[in-house]
């Protein structure tokens, strides 16, 4: 691998290996920091923002009081109140995480190079080629990176590893095109067809992420289309009937993947100090996912239900 490409770096919040949500095989998933979609349900909020940030576990605590010395903002304070955390402060330095013992601080994301997470990623080459699994660079939003992720595509790439990434796609064409040379297989999401639906609950229209799908499949590359099922939003057949016709005039889909919402991010809403909107929307259940299922194979597409 050339120097000029392993010395990329990016931020990310974590490199999971063994993975087998995130596209064909035993593939491990980059995960990137920073997102420009705001889904009120996101199962990932600690990837939302580009910097580093504090997570909170009080649960963990046993009150050692190392991280109020460790703090030279007095982030952590004692008041007869108990600890109070001022996060307007935090600047993410992470020298209190580093004291905490019992694990009750946590900084997520980190910047790295190219150069190490291949390090990570070769040693798994195995479980690669017997799966016909690989890589998928995920998030977040790995279009936010751009030259982060063209970097660690191109060196998977020199590698014979198979590369996939997921994406949004809300970006102009040129960024997207600019990436489809380095991957074998896109996965995007499309989360409702209503503009008006898609802004209230992303915080942008879908038009760019319509036509950029249609872009993608008329360039050949392979893709999987997801649907994460929310109620409220999109867990209608009337809502994953209009998706499905809108995916079956994608002519390199290979299937739909219908994603049922859980509830259970809330623990990490928590811990970086957020609101959840989600917190008291129910799951869908098996027989309804199932039943969305069949209406979207109504349109001669193949769909698959998966995990979220
Ligand atoms: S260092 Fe960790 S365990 Fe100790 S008081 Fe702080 S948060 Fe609690
Ligand atoms: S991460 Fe740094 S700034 Fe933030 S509370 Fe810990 S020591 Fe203070």
């Amino acid at each position: 691998m050339a120097n000029s490409i392993s010395s990329v770096r990016g931020t990310i919040t974590e490199v999971q290996r063994f993975s087998v949500h995130d596209g064909p095989g035993i593939r491990t998933t980059v995960f990137v920091k920073g997102c420009n979609l705001h889904c009120f349900w996101c199962h990932n909020p600690e990837t939302h923002r580009l910097a580093p940030e504090l997570e909170l576990h009080p649960d963990r605590c046993i009150g050692c009081l190392a991280c109020v010395a460790a703090c030279e903002r007095h982030c952590h304070e004692v008041t007869s109140e108990g600890k109070v955390f001022h996060r307007e402060d935090c600047i993410a330095c992470g020298a209190c995480a580093r004291e905490c013992f019992a694990d009750a601080l946590h900084l997520v994301g980190r910047e790295v190079s190219v150069g190490e997470i291949m390090g990570d990623i070769l040693a798994d080459r195995a479980f690669y080629a017997n799966s016909g699994g690989g890589v998928t660079i995920s998030g977040g939003e790995p279009l936010l990176q751009p030259e982060f992720t063209a970097a660690l595509l191109t060196a998977c790439r020199e590698e014979g590893i198979h590369a996939a990434i997921e994406t949004a796609v809300q970006f102009p064409w040129e960024r997207v095109a600019a990436v489809l040379p380095l991957v074998d297989l896109l996965m995007m999401d499309i989360k409702v067809m209503d503009e008006a639906t898609h802004r209230r609950v992303t915080g942008v229209g879908n038009a760019r992420i319509l036509e950029n799908a249609r872009r993608i499949a008329a360039s050949g590359k392979p893709m999987i289309v997801r649907t994460p099922v929310v109620p409220g939003v999109n867990d209608t057949s009337e809502a994953i009937g209009e998706i499905a016709a809108f995916v079956r005039g994608l002519p390199t889909l290979q299937y739909l993947d219908l994603l049922p919402f859980h509830p259970m991010a809330a623990g990490k809403y928590d811990s970086l100090g957020r609101a959840y909107e989600a917190r008291n929307l129910p799951r869908p259940t098996s027989e309804h996912m199932e039943a969305l299922a069949q209406r979207a194979r109504a349109e001669g597409i193949e769909v698959r239900l998966g995990r979220n």
